[in-house]
This record gives C-alpha cells, sequence and structure tokens, in this order.
C-alpha cells in the first residue's frame, strides 16, 4: 500500500467508507480509499456471481 500522492507507505488504517477500505497517509495527511491493488478474491467472487446471475437467466431468443 503506497499513498497515491507522495508515494510513501506509511498509511494508516482510516475507518470503512461505503464498504471500502479508507486509508490516510501519515505523511501527507491524503486521504484514499484502497482501489489501487487489485481486489484478491472480491472480483472473483463478483465474477461467479454475474456468471451464476446469468446461467439462471431463461434463454431468450431476439
Ligand atoms: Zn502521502
Amino acid at each position: 500500500m503506497q499513498c497515491p500522492e507522495c508515494n510513501s507507505t506509511h498509511i494508516r488504517k482510516n475507518g470503512i467508507k461505503e464498504g471500502k477500505q479508507n486509508h490516510l497517509c501519515v505523511d501527507c495527511s491524503r486521504r484514499f480509499i484502497d482501489k489501487y491493488e487489485p481486489h484478491k478474491g472480491y472480483g472473483d467472487d463478483v465474477k461467479r456471481i454475474c456468471l451464476k446471475t446469468s446461467a439462471e437467466k431463461p434463454f431468450r431468443p431476439v
């Protein structure tokens, strides 16, 4: 985890905002949401749900 502003790794957790982990850079006080790292596991879950949903939908020819 790095600060997008100053690239510092001196990051503190700053609570959860809108379901996402919020971070605070100790060096420049910049606040940012964890969206720079790929979501491990989370993306797979979404993909699985999407696949499941589309598989359960009845096929309707146009
Ligand atoms: Zn910073």
